[in-house]
């Protein structure tokens, strides 16, 4: 059963789409986008062509439109109902970009991947990003989710953040108007980031390539990276690590339909074939119950869930969202 419709929301939007540079794809299928290859439609998705066209669309958008804004998909659940309103997704034309800014600074647009800063800063001898080498999400994603790993987080890196909010206005945030904490930004929800200056420090590339190196070993070894994965289900609680208290509960390995607690890595789900976002997420209200039953842990969720559930087919969250 269709619940969103994107022929008649891009009716609504009148002639002003005309002026636009960027594509409107009604009813996008959010399954090509989410590393889960799971999830239902997009009512209207909007790759800008750059910030002009993203300001000069968000101008035109009435303001009871819903607007969601996505990066490669990696950390996104998505509802088989579909995600009402406009989805943004940046175009790598206007967005993609990685350049030198100064000495040690890097400034990349939003939808640059993560692995790109990394090598930027590898061939210019800027230490503090190999942290980002194993992170498959876009810097726009890294931002938002303050994205970390193997001693490093995004928030340690960030100079200043700039954004467009839902009205088309223009800001620059510094780190400290990030609020940043452990995969957190209190930045306004309403923001979309289209870029960000980073700064490093200078390093060796030899001590570079072999932290680089040492990433990529190790995810390799301990995370399903070749899966259909959405990386990290929940946050490790305070004091304690996810996957180990999933582990405890018995966890591991756990199936619903198509999904599957990850036998590798048991904190990240995987779509074993046709999982579709329902059996997704029950299973990862099913794990919640599960740690909260036998350790009294109150696991929440890292990964981000959008959209609408099918009627019929809604997930009650086991407590909290
Ligand atoms: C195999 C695997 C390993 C992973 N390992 C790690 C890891 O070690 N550490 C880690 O932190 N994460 C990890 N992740 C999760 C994920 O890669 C990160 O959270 C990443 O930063 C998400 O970026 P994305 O572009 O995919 O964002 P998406 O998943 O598309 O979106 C995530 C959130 O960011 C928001 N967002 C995206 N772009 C923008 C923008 N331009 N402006 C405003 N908001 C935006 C979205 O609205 C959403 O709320 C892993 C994922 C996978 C699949």
């Amino acid at each position: 059963m269709r619940q969103v419709d994107g022929v008649k929301l891009l009716e609504r939007l009148g002639d002003g789409v005309k002026e636009l540079r960027g594509r409107l794809t009604p009813d996008s299928p959010m399954d090509r986008v989410t590393w889960f290859r799971a999830g239902g439609l997009a009512e209207l998705m909007f790759q800008p062509h750059d910030t002009d066209d993203l300001i000069a669309f968000l101008k035109i958008l009435p303001e009871d439109v819903p607007l969601t804004v996505v990066g490669v998909g990696s950390n996104l659940l998505v509802r088989d109902g579909g995600i009402p309103g406009v989805v943004v997704r940046l175009s790598a034309k206007g967005f993609g970009q990685v350049e030198l800014a100064g000495e040690n600074r890097i400034k990349a647009g939003a939808i640059c991947p993560d692995k790109h800063i990394s090598a930027m800063a590898m061939d210019n001898g800027i230490g503090g990003f190999h942290f980002y080498y194993g992170i498959p999400g876009s810097i726009g994603g890294a931002l938002r989710m303050n994205a970390g790993a193997n001693g490093g987080e995004t928030r340690d890196r960030v100079v200043e953040v700039y954004a467009v909010d839902r009205k088309g206005n223009s800001h620059v945030l510094s780190n400290a108007d990030m609020g940043y904490s452990y995969r957190h930004s209190e930045a306004s929800k309403d923001l979309i980031f289209t870029g960000a200056l980073f700064e490093g420090h200078p390093e060796d590339r030899a001590k570079i390539r072999a932290d680089m190196d040492a990433v990529r070993l190790h995810r390799e070894t301990v995370q399903p990276i070749r899966e259909k994965t959405g990386g990290s289900t929940f946050k490790n609680p305070e004091g304690h690590s996810a996957w180990s208290l999933i582990d405890e509960a018995g966890g591991r390995g756990m199936v619903i339909g198509g999904a599957q607690m990850s036998s590798l890595h048991c904190n990240f789900m995987i779509n074993t074939g046709h999982a579709t976002g329902y059996d997704l997420e029950y299973l990862g209200e099913a794990v919640r119950k599960r740690v909260f039953e036998h350790a009294g842990v109150r696991l929440e969720w890292e990964i981000k869930r959008l959209g609408l559930f099918m009627p019929g087919r809604e997930v009650e969250p086991f407590f909290g969202a």
